[in-house]
């Protein structure tokens, strides 16, 4: 993993000082320390919590960089700061939650403007979508993005972005990000891919092409499960300008509370997704052998269909898996209702281990005909592997399908 993870600019070029290796080392060092500095005053290690809605000035329109809370805020700098070292790009922005994140990407396009979308982006991008930006005059296309075909069928004069999620939820299918950036900027649109699932330990969509990463810091770049938040990350300081312009404009911000917990969770993000990532694949290899689970959606599974892609874009398969249990949905009701370790309950990314079942809970508005033809099972099942010790995750998983299958 380490060498994998070894995003700087080469091994042969000395560092002579430490504030270099801070901003430009490996992705582990970077996640701690990457655009935070002690506080020069008092030594304190942690960015403080500037709860400021405002800032002196030395005269009228001369400040030392913040002027007011939405515009900007240090502890939110900082955040920012360092989850663009993560995706190893240029700028970051920050937002109330990635929903304000996704809302501000929208903000670049006008009336008249069509976006090609996969068929199977979150349930919260397709509601602002259709339900939304529909409402002024933007057009979607929903595709299946694994076929590049299609995503070229779809593109129009009018296209002006193309929205890719990978791995996609909750069955994990695995998007050429180089391939669909290709598409959309032969089509001079641009490429925008939302890496919640994967996270920046895990892919960097800026490395193969993409012009703006989207996060839900809400999942596992918060990680603990006690913040709401979303951020952008470019590389183009022209996008960057525009998309800080909205930020500013429309004002999703976070407060600088929440940003802390973000920094906090940043900092754990290598040493918590190596762990995601080895009690899923123990997860996915047991389920796989299961007599009463009839198919297991796991990217780093050989028998998935995209696992070359994914062993290629990625530098491990994360934490993230659907099974489906051969059974009714009432029998995958109560699994989900009798597992103790694994909590039932929507969301992921948190340390702790979650575990719910879309036709009932998330994807329970599609229609019962339509959500199967998507591959959406009543059987499915969806799990957010924690960290805590596999065996446990395994006899509690095993307890539960024993319990609902008698
Ligand atoms: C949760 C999520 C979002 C929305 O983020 P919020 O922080 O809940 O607003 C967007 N995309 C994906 C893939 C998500 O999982």
């Amino acid at each position: 993993m380490d060498d994998a993870h070894d995003t700087s600019d080469g091994d042969d070029e000395p560092r002579d000082d430490a504030h270099d290796t801070r901003e430009s080392g490996r992705i582990e060092t970077r996640a701690i320390h990457a655009g935070q500095e002690p506080d020069p005053e008092t030594g304190a290690l942690m960015t403080p919590i500037y709860a400021n809605s405002t800032y002196q000035q030395d005269g009228p329109g001369d400040h030392r960089g913040y002027e007011y809370s939405r515009t900007g805020n240090p502890t939110r700098t900082d955040l920012e700061a360092n989850l663009a070292s993560l995706e190893g790009g240029e700028f970051g922005r920050c937002f109330a939650s990635g929903m304000g994140g996704i809302n501000t990407v929208l903000n670049l396009l006008s009336a008249g403007d069509h976006v090609v979308a996969g068929d199977d982006v979150y349930g919260g991008t397709h509601r602002i979508f259709t339900q939304v930006y529909e409402e002024y005059d933007l057009e979607f296309d929903f595709v299946d993005t694994t076929d590049h075909d299609a995503v070229e069928d779809a593109m129009r004069d009018a296209t002006e972005l193309v929205w890719v999620e990978t791995p996609t939820n909750p069955l994990m299918r695995v998007n050429d990000i180089s391939a669909l950036a290709d598409v959309a900027h032969a089509n001079d649109a641009l490429c925008v891919v939302d890496n919640t699932f994967a996270t920046p330990y895990l892919q960097r969509p800026l490395e193969h092409g993409a012009d703006i990463v989207s996060h839900s810091l809400t999942k596992y770049l918060g990680g603990h499960s006690d913040v709401i938040g979303g951020a952008l990350v470019t590389d183009d300081p022209d996008l960057d300008e525009r998309l800080g312009f909205y930020q500013n404009s429309v004002g999703a911000t976070p407060g600088p509370f929440d940003c802390f917990l973000v920094l906090r969770g940043t900092k754990t993000l290598p040493v918590r997704m190596d762990r995601h990532c080895e009690n899923a694949r123990t997860l996915a290899e047991w389920l796989d052998d299961h007599d009463a689970v009839s198919e297991v959606f796991y990217p780093g599974l050989d028998s998935h269909p995209q696992h070359d892609l994914a062993a290629r874009q990625m530098d491990d398969f994360g934490g993230m898996l659907s099974f489906e249990l051969d059974g009714t949905l009432e029998q995958a009701s109560t699994v989900v209702e009798e597992t103790e370790v694994f909590t039932l309950a929507e969301s992921l990314g948190g340390v702790e281990s979650l575990i719910e079942q879309p036709a009932a809970m998330t994807h329970a508005a599609i229609p019962r005909e339509e959500r199967i033809a998507a591959g959406l099972t009543d059987g499915l099942i969806r799990v957010s592997v924690g960290i805590e010790h596999a065996d446990d995750l395994r006899a509690d998983l095993q307890q539960a399908i024993g319990t609902a299958l008698e």
